[in-house]
């Protein structure tokens, strides 16, 4: 079901998109973060959206 509300849907895209995943140990991270809050690894790479 397609969101029609621009603002529910930029809601929807930042909670979706907008993290960072540890590639040690897949955790999921703030975009902000800078290392894993689990493994405190720096290794993190943005989840990008693609179609
Ligand atoms: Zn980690």
């Amino acid at each position: 079901m397609p969101i029609r509300d621009p603002f529910k849907l930029q809601l929807a895209l930042d909670h979706n998109f907008k993290v960072k995943i540890c590639r040690r140990c897949g955790a999921r991270n703030s975009w902000d973060a800078e290392r894993c809050r689990r493994c405190k690894s720096r290794d993190l790479r943005p989840k990008r959206y693609k179609k």
